[in-house]
């Protein structure tokens, strides 16, 4: 069982997720972060603090696909456990939908 970040959080990425997370498990990208599932325990305490409502449980409709994006970059990428300062124009871009062309896969520097 694990949470899943999804599209949503592309250019968003504000990162109050990283602040309540007690297992430290997401991962950073340049526009995006990702939850790495075999850290996860679970707690859905990540999932109301997202202003962008991109993080979802793997028994919501269509999480599998994120389950899988999620699996796939976290090993990738570097840990995050504090919140950074959010793009300038995050708020422009939450609630945009289908944002999967605009996935950077790099790792955030
Ligand atoms: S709070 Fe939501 S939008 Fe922000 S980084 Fe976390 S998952 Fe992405
Ligand atoms: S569900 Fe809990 S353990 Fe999993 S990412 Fe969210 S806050 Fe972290």
């Amino acid at each position: 069982m694990a949470f899943a970040v999804t599209s949503a959080c592309i250019r968003c990425k504000y990162m109050d997720c990283v602040e309540v997370c007690p297992v430290d498990c997401f991962y950073e990208g340049e526009n995006m972060l990702v939850i790495h599932p075999d850290e996860c325990i679970d707690c859905g305490v990540c999932e109301p603090e997202c202003p962008a409502e991109a993080i979802v449980a793997d028994n919501a409709e269509g999480a599998a696909e994120w389950l899988a994006l999620n699996a796939r970059l976290a090993p990738l990428w570097p840990n995050i456990t504090e919140k950074g300062e959010p793009p300038s124009d995050a708020d422009a871009w939450k609630g945009i939908p289908d944002k999967i062309d605009l996935l950077s896969e790099r790792a955030a520097t």
